[in-house]
C-alpha cells in the first residue's frame, strides 16, 4: 500500500506546518516519523538538555497528531535505514519535510534522504518554515522575499490525518532510554506546541509591555522577554505565527496607543518584531556557509587575531569562576536554567574572545551546549559578531564592570547566583577584590579562598583585545574580504545585533 511520510525534524507542531498539510492532501495514507540519529549524541554542539527537550516536544506532537487521527513513529537510528524499512512494509510514494538550515552534518543527512528518495522512486519535498530563502541569489532582494514569506497566511491545520489501518504510534522514550543522561534545568519550560502558544499569549497579553525596558536586564528579562526561543528552535511555533499574533496586537494598540492600557506596547512590539526579522537574517548566513562552527566568515581576520587556548582561563570562564561576580552570576544562571537574555549572552562571548583571548570555536561550543534554544544559524552568527571575526560589525567588547553596575546595581542577581558573596554589600559587590582583609573577614568572603581573585585585570586585558582587533581589522587582505562578507551577509537596512 503506497504511503506518504511526513519526516518531522525541527518542526514539531501540527499548526502552520506546510509539510503535514500537503501530505494530508496526497491520495495516500500518512505516516508521521520522528527520528533521532545516534551520531547526534556525539556531536560537540548537542547536549543532553537538547535531546530531552526534543523528546518532550515530540511527545506533545504525538498527542496532537493522535487527536487528528495521525500516528507518530519514533526511531533512534539512521533515518535512511528507517525509510528503507518503512518502504519494505508500505512502499513510500512521497516524503514531506521542512527546509532545515543547519551545519554540515544536517545538510549531509538531508542530502542522503534526497538520494534515497531518488533511488527508490519516492518524491521528496521540503517546505520553508521561516524567512530563510534557499538558493538566494543576492542579499539585496532578501528582505522583500523574507517579508512576503513571513507575512503570508498561516497554513491551516489538517482536519484529520488518515493513517494506515495497521499502524500504531510509538511511545516516545525518555532520554535515558536512548543513552542520554538527563540534566535537570531550573525553570524548565513546558514542552510542545500548546505550551508555545500559551507562552506567546502570556507575552502579548501582559509580559511584553515591559519588553523594551526590561530586555537588557538578566533579572527583568526573564519575564519581559518572550521566552519563545526554545519553542522556535524545535519548531513548536513558527516566526509567521508569532508575527501574525504580534501584528494583531499592534493593530489593537494603534487604536489608542496613549491609553493607560496600551502604554509601553508600541515600542515593545516594534523592538520585538525587529528581533523576529533578525532571527531569519542570521539563519540566512548559515544557509550560505555551513561551516560557521569551525571557520569564521572572515577567515583572514580570524587568522590575524591568533587567539590561543588556555585551559585555566577556559575552565574559569566556562564554570563561572572568573572572579568577576556579575560575569560568574550570568554563566552560572545560564548553566542552571538554559537561558539568559541577549545582552548577557553577548557579554559572555565577548569576554571569552576579547578579554580572555580564547578561540571562539571552543567557547561558542560551550555556550551552544548550555542554551536550551540552541539555533545554529543565530548562534554561530552571534558568536562571530561578538568575537569580532566578521569584519563588517563594529568592535564591541563588553565591560563586565559596566554591565554589572548598569544591570545589577544592588547586586541582587549576583547574590542569587554567587552565594559566596551573599554578605558582601552593594559597595563592593561588583569588585569584591577591592575589599581590605578586614572587610573580607567582616563580610565572610576571603578573596582567593572563598571566591576567586579576578583571572586577569579586566580593563587592561579587554583594551589589549580591542587594540589587537582594530589592528587586524585594518590589514588589506581583511578589508578586501570584508567587502565580500558584506555583499553576501550584510544587512541592507542597517547594521544590527
Ligand atoms: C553569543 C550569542 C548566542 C546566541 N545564541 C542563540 C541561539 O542559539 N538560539 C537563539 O534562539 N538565539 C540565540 N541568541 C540570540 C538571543 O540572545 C536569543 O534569541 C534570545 O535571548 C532568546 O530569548 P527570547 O526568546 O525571550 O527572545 P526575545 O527577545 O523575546 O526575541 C524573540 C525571538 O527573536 C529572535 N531573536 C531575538 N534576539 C535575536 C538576535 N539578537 N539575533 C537573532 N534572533 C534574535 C529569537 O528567535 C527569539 O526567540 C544568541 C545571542 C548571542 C549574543
Amino acid at each position: 500500500m503506497p504511503v506518504s511520510v511526513v519526516w518531522f525534524k525541527r518542526d514539531l507542531r501540527v499548526s502552520d506546518n506546510h509539510a503535514l498539510t500537503e501530505a494530508c492532501k496526497s491520495p495516500h495514507p500518512v505516516i508521521c516519523l520522528f527520528n533521532i540519529e545516534p551520531e547526534r549524541l556525539n556531536r560537540k554542539d548537542v547536549s543532553e538538555i537538547h535531546i530531552q527537550w526534543e523528546l518532550d516536544c515530540a511527545r506533545a506532537l504525538g498527542k496532537s497528531l493522535e487527536h487528528l487521527g495521525g500516528k507518530l513513529l519514533f526511531n533512534f537510528g539512521n533515518v535512511v535505514n528507517t525509510l528503507s524499512e518503512l518502504h519494505e512494509e508500505y512502499e513510500i510514494a512521497s516524503v514531506f519535510s521542512h527546509e532545515e538550515t543547519g551545519l554540515n552534518w544536517s545538510w549531509g543527512r538531508d542530502k542522503s534522504v534526497t538520494k534515497w528518495c531518488k533511488e527508490n522512486g519516492a518524491s521528496f519535498t521540503e517546505y520553508p518554515s521561516n524567512g530563510v530563502i534557499r538558493g538566494l541569489q543576492s542579499r539585496d532582494n532578501w528582505k522583500g522575499q523574507r517579508d512576503a514569506r513571513v507575512e503570508s497566511e498561516l497554513i491551516s491545520t489538517p482536519v484529520s490525518i488518515q493513517s494506515p489501518d495497521d499502524l500504531k504510534s510509538d511511545r516516545i522514550p525518555d532520554a535515558k532510554e536512548i543513552g542520554v543522561k538527563p540534566r535537570e534545568l531550573l525553570e524548565r519550560p513546558i514542552a510542545g506546541e500548546k505550551a508555545a502558544i500559551s507562552v506567546l499569549f502570556s507575552f502579548l497579553d501582559e509580559r511584553g509591555r515591559k519588553y523594551r525596558s526590561g530586555m537588557s536586564s538578566p533579572i527583568l528579562g526573564r519575564q519581559a522577554c518572550s521566552r519563545l526561543s526554545p519553542y522556535i528552535s524545535t519548531g513548536c511555533i513558527t516566526i509567521r505565527q508569532i508575527l501574525h499574533y504580534s501584528r494583531r496586537k499592534q493593530k489593537q494598540v494603534r487604536v489608542n496607543p496613549r491609553s493607560a492600557e496600551n502604554r509601553g506596547w508600541t515600542s515593545s512590539l516594534s523592538s520585538f518584531q525587529s528581533r523576529l526579522a533578525w532571527h531569519c537574517h542570521f539563519i540566512q548566513r548559515l544557509e550560505f556557509e555551513t561551516t560557521m562552527d569551525e571557520i569564521a566568515i572572515n577567515p583572514e581576520l580570524d587568522g590575524h587575531l591568533e587567539r590561543s587556548h588556555d585551559e585555566g582561563r577556559y575552565q574559569a570562564w566556562a564554570n563561572g569562576q572568573t572572579g568577576w561576580p556579575f560575569f560568574d552570576a550570568c554563566m552560572r544562571s545560564l548553566t542552571a536554567t538554559g537561558w539568559i537574555n541577549f545582552r548577557m549572552r553577548a557579554m559572555l562571548q565577548s569576554v571569552a574572545s576579547y578579554t580572555l583571548w580564547l578561540p571562539w570555536q571552543d567557547t561558542g561550543m560551550h555556550l551552544a551546549r548550555l542554551f536550551l534554544d540552541y539555533e545554529p544559524g543565530i548562534h554561530w552568527s552571534q558568536v562571530h559578531m561578538q568575537s569580532g571575526v566578521t569584519g563588517i560589525n563594529s568592535v564591541r567588547a563588553y565591560s563586565v564592570r559596566k554591565q554589572s553596575e548598569d544591570q545589577d546595581p544592588e547586586g541582587n542577581f549576583i547574590r542569587e547566583w554567587v552565594p559566596e558573596l551573599t554578605s558582601v554589600p552593594a559597595e563592593f559587590i561588583h569588585e569584591p577584590w577591592l575589599m581590605t582583609q578586614e572587610q573580607q573577614e567582616l563580610y565572610a568572603c576571603e578573596i582567593g579562598t572563598d571566591y576567586p581573585s579576578p583571572i586577569v585585570d579586566e580593563k587592561t586585558s579587554r583594551k589589549e583585545g580591542v587594540s589587537k582587533s582594530y589592528s587586524a581589522k585594518s590589514k588589506p587582505d581583511v578589508k578586501k574580504r570584508s567587502i565580500l562578507v558584506y555583499e553576501v551577509h550584510g544587512s541592507r537596512k542597517r547594521r544590527n545585533g
